[in-house]
Formats: C-alpha cells, sequence, structure tokens
C-alpha cells in the first residue's frame, strides 16, 4: 500500500465480480459508519467514516482474490464505566471468492472466504464485515482498565492467596513436622 490513495471519495457501491478480477481494480474511499447497519448496532454512536481500499485480483492458484485495508475510529461503549469510549481500528485483510461452502474448506488457513455468486460485489458488505471481525470483545477506557487490573490484583490475588495458604497447612506434611520439631523449643 505505498502508493498514494485517494480517501476523499465514498467507496464504490459495487464492482462488476465478472471484471474486477481480471482488471485488478482497486477501490479506495470512505463510508460513513451511519450506512453500515450491523456496525452500528454495535457503537454508542455513528459519528465518523471509515475508509478502506480493497484490490481485486487473480492470484497464482487462480482464486478471485479481494485483498485489502481498513481505518476507522469508532464509539463503543466501556465495559466498566458504561461510557463511550473511542476505540481505533485497523485490520489487514486477504479473502478469497467462493461460491460454494465445501471451496471455503478448501482455502488454505491465510485466507478467509467471502462467499459469494453475484455478478456484483459490494465493498461495503465486505468492509463491514472485516469491521465486525475487529471489533474488541471488550473496550475500556485505559484508566478504566488499570481500575480492572487494580481490582484484580486487590481482591483476587488477596482471596487467592489466603484460600493457598489454608490449603498447604493442611495438606503438607512437612507443616506437621514443623510443628513437631518446633514443640521442644517451646519449653
Ligand atoms: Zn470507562
Amino acid at each position: 500500500m505505498a502508493e498514494t490513495l485517494d480517501f476523499a471519495s465514498p467507496l464504490l457501491p459495487f464492482v462488476d465480480a465478472r471484471k474486477a478480477f481480471r482488471h485488478e481494480q482497486k477501490v479506495a474511499g470512505y463510508l460513513p459508519l451511519a450506512t453500515l447497519k450491523n456496525l452500528s448496532a454495535m457503537l454508542t454512536d455513528t459519528e465518523g467514516a471509515v475508509k478502506a481500499v480493497l484490490s481485486f485480483w487473480f492470484d497464482q492458484d487462480r482464486r478471485r482474490r479481494i485483498d485489502g485495508e481498513l481505518w476507522a475510529k469508532v464509539n463503543v461503549q466501556c465495559q466498566r464505566c458504561l461510557e463511550p469510549v473511542q476505540i481505533s481500528l485497523g485490520e489487514q485483510f486477504e479473502l478469497a471468492v467462493v461460491s460454494t461452502e465445501a471451496m471455503a474448506k478448501d482455502l488454505p488457513t491465510s485466507l478467509d472466504p467471502w462467499l459469494s455468486d453475484e455478478e456484483t460485489l459490494s465493498p461495503a458488505d465486505i468492509v463491514e464485515e472485516q469491521l465486525i471481525l475487529c471489533m474488541p470483545i471488550v473496550s475500556t477506557h485505559s484508566q478504566c482498565n488499570a481500575a480492572i487490573v487494580q481490582d484484580v490484583l486487590e481482591k483476587g490475588v488477596g482471596i487467592e492467596h489466603s484460600d493457598q495458604v489454608d490449603e498447604k497447612q493442611a495438606s503438607n506434611p512437612f507443616s506437621v513436622l514443623a510443628t513437631l520439631k518446633n514443640k521442644p523449643d517451646t519449653h
């Protein structure tokens, strides 16, 4: 992705699947987050846009490849304080267009399947799915994350520590020996 790409225009709504791979079409642009309905459901607001570039080409195994990259800043709910937190998403992806589930299973693990039998492909659908896949499972503000770590250190480890001590005292035969050994000293 070394060449200069233009993200000032909206991403093309459709590409012709019969030509895009043969002509090694490359599309770049932006998509307003508000137009991505499935992603929007995961966000606290739909301000902003995702920038993306998609390259269509045939690889040496004659697979129809869609390689791309995306960048977005989105607002999601912090899992600790429940206020919005902005997260930066960035993802590179390598897809192979397949028309059946069986073809998808035969792909090398480095490639993800894009199941489509259509004569047109929607860059927006591809970008939205990749965005959803790269969303973190849990998002927090950095200070909220620090507070969670602090809670675990203070409460979590504390409880585990006292449990361990009880168990050791109950089950460790050496502690019994130690008690016997120490007995003469107490007299
Ligand atoms: Zn927070």
